[in-house]
C-alpha cells in the first residue's frame, strides 16, 4: 500500500515515510491509495483474539509495506498490556440501551492514549526504515489532553527527546498538574505565557523556521510532530472499533454482522475518520452521528455542506472539543471528492474561513454522517440523568455523544455504541457541577467525586497532589523564547 496527499501535489511514500514526516510537502495529509477489504470471515477470526492480536491484525492491513506483521505484534503486546491498560485498552460497557466503549483506561486517562501509546513505537522503527540516522526532537503544543499522551508515549524512548508546550492559564489544574510532574529522561516541558493560540503559533514558528532546522540538523536532529494529523495517530484508532464489533457479537448484543451506529464526541474529526475508514473497509457500521459541543461547525458543515469557522469560539465544560478547524476532515473531503476539490476548499478556508462542497458531495456525506450537537445545559442533564437512571458516570466529552446517541436511537431503535473519550475525573468539577455536588470545600475534587459516587479515581490521576514537581509552570517563558528553548537544551 502506497500513501498520497489529499492534495494530490506530492509523490506517493511508503507507510513509514508518511509516518516520519506526519504532514505531506504540499501541505495536505497522507491518505491510504485504497481500503484494504475485510469480510465477514475476518471478523468471525478477529473476534476469537485478544486486543492486541486484533490491533495488529488489522493495522498490518494499512502498513504491510513497510512493516511485518511480527514488528506490529510485538509493538501492541508491548503498548496494549494490563500494566498501562487495567481493565484493557478498550472493553465496552452498557448504559441502559446505549453500549459504550471505554477508551480511558491507559496512562493519562483520556482516548488519546491508545494512539500515542503505539504511536512512538511506530515512529520510530519509521525513522530506521527510512534511513535516517538523527535524533527526532517531538515538538508539541497542546491545550491539554494531548501532551499530557504524548509525554507518557515518548518518555524514554531511544532516539527520541520531546518537548511540550502548553499555555499556563490554558489548561485545567488536573492537567497541569499531569504535565509539570513529568518524570523520564528525554523529556521536557514548558509553561509558556499566553493563551493556547499563542503557544501553537509557537511551535508553528519553529516547525517553518529553515534556521532551526539547519541548526539542529548541524546537531544531528530532526523536528517532528505528535498531533492528530499523523497517519501513525490515526491508524490505532481503527482498531477499537473493530474490537468493540467483536465483543459486541460475542457477547450476542449484535447478531452476527448486523448493523452498528455510532456516535463519536468529536473535535478534530480523528476519532470518527477511524470509524468511517472501518466502515469503508466492510466493518458492518451503519450511521456515523458526529457530535460536538456549543462549538457546532460540524454539525452545521453535515447539515448544509457549507464549512463556516467565522464563528465566536465558546469555552465549553469539553475543552478537547473546543475547536473550530477540524484538521482531520480533510481526509473526508479527499475521500468523497478527490484532491483538487481537497485544494480549492482547503486554499478557500485559508482565504476565508469559508468553503462549501458541491451537492454531489453533500449527498456523499449524509450518506454516512449525521450531525448534532449539544448545549452546556443538555450535557449537565445529561451527566445527571445517566448516573441517576443507570449509576453510570461518564464525563464532558462523553455526555456530548451521549445525548446525541440517546435523541437519534430513540428514534430508530438501532444497535448505538457511544465512543467514550475521557474519564470522568479526569473533568471531575464539570461532573460534580452536573450531579448537583456544588460543595466540595477544601477536598480534592477527585476525592470528592470518588466518595459521593464509589466509584474509585483511576491509577493515573491517584495521588497527583504529592508528586513532584519536575517543571514548575511559574518558570512559563514568553512566546518568543520558545526558539531558544527548543536550541537551548539539546
Ligand atoms: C481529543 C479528544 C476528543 C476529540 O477527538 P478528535 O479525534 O479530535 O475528534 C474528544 N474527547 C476527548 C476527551 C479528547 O481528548
Amino acid at each position: 500500500m502506497k500513501y498520497i496527499s489529499t492534495r494530490g501535489k506530492t509523490e506517493a511514500v511508503s507507510s513509514a515515510e508518511a509516518i516520519r514526516t506526519g504532514l505531506a510537502p504540499d501541505g495536505g495529509l497522507y491518505m491510504p491509495d485504497r481500503f484494504p477489504e475485510t469480510d465477514n470471515k475476518f471478523l468471525m477470526e478477529l473476534a476469537e483474539l485478544s486486543y492486541p492480536e486484533r490491533a495488529a491484525k488489522i493495522m498490518h492491513l494499512f502498513l504491510s509495506d513497510s512493516y511485518t506483521l511480527k514488528e506490529i505484534s510485538d509493538d501492541c503486546f508491548a503498548a496494549y498490556n494490563e500494566g498501562s491498560f487495567p481493565g484493557g485498552p478498550a472493553p465496552v460497557k452498557k448504559a441502559g440501551d446505549i453500549n459504550i466503549l471505554e477508551l480511558w483506561h491507559g496512562p493519562t486517562a483520556a482516548f488519546k492514549d491508545l494512539a500515542l501509546q503505539i504511536m512512538p513505537r511506530l515512529f520510530v522503527r519509521a525513522v530506521r526504515k527510512t534511513g535516517d540516522s538523527r535524533k527526532a526532537l517531538i515538538l508539541v503544543a497542546t491545550s491539554g489532553d494531548t501532551g499530557k499522551a504524548a509525554l507518557e508515549g515518548y518518555r524514554d524512548v531511544e532516539g527520541v527527546d520531546i518537548a511540550v508546550y502548553y499555555p499556563v492559564d490554558g489548561v485545567s489544574r488536573i492537567q497541569k498538574l499531569q504535565m509539570s510532574t513529568q518524570t523520564g529522561n528525554n523529556v521536557r516541558v514548558r509553561a509558556v505565557s499566553g493563551n493556547f493560540d499563542d503557544t501553537q503559533n509557537g511551535v508553528k514558528k519553529i516547525f517553518s523556521d529553515a534556521s532551526i532546522s539547519a541548526e539542529l540538523n548541524r546537531r544531528g536532529r530532526f523536528l517532528s510532530s505528535a498531533n492528530s494529523i499523523n497517519w501513525g495517530r490515526l491508524v490505532p484508532q481503527i482498531c477499537y472499533y473493530y474490537s468493540a464489533y467483536c465483543d459486541l457479537m460475542n457477547s450476542c448484543t449484535l447478531k452476527p454482522f448486523e448493523t452498528l451506529d455510532v456516535t463519536v464526541p468529536t473535535g478534530n474529526f480523528g476519532n470518527i475518520l477511524a470509524a468511517y475508514i472501518a466502515k469503508k473497509c466492510g466493518l458492518p457500521l451503519g450511521r456515523l452521528i458526529c457530535a460536538s459541543n456549543s462549538n457546532n461547525v460540524l454539525t452545521d458543515f453535515i447539515s448544509k455542506g457549507v464549512y463556516d469557522k467565522n464563528r465566536p469560539f465558546i469555552l465549553t465544560s469539553s475543552p478537547s472539543m473546543d475547536i473550530l478547524i477540524s484538521s482531520n476532515l480533510e481526509r473526508l473531503i479527499y475521500t468523497v471528492s478527490g484532491a483538487a476539490e481537497t485544494r480549492r476548499n482547503m486554499s478557500d478556508l485559508a482565504r476565508s474561513g469559508l468553503y462549501s462542497v458541491d451537492d454531489e458531495t453533500h449527498r456523499k456525506i449524509t450518506d454516512d454522517f449525521n450531525g448534532d450537537y449539544l448545549d452546556e445545559e443538555s450535557v449537565g442533564k445529561t451527566i445527571k440523568t445517566v448516573y441517576d437512571r443507570y449509576g453510570y458516570l461518564i464525563d464532558t466529552h462523553t455526555a456530548v455523544a451521549y445525548g446525541c446517541a440517546e435523541k437519534y436511537a430513540v428514534r430508530t431503535g438501532m444497535p448505538m455504541l457511544v465512543v467514550s473519550t475521557a474519564s470522568p475525573f479526569k473533568f471531575a468539577p464539570s461532573v460534580l457541577n452536573a450531579l448537583g455536588i456544588q460543595k466540595y470545600g477544601e477536598d480534592d475534587p477527585l476525592e470528592t467525586l470518588s466518595a459521593k459516587t464509589g466509584v474509585n479515581i483511576p491509577y493515573p490521576l491517584r495521588g497527583l497532589n504529592e508528586r513532584k514537581i519536575m517543571f514548575p509552570p511559574e518558570d512559563s517563558i514568553n512566546p518568543a523564547d520558545m526558539p531558544a528553548d527548543v536550541l537551548g537544551n539539546i
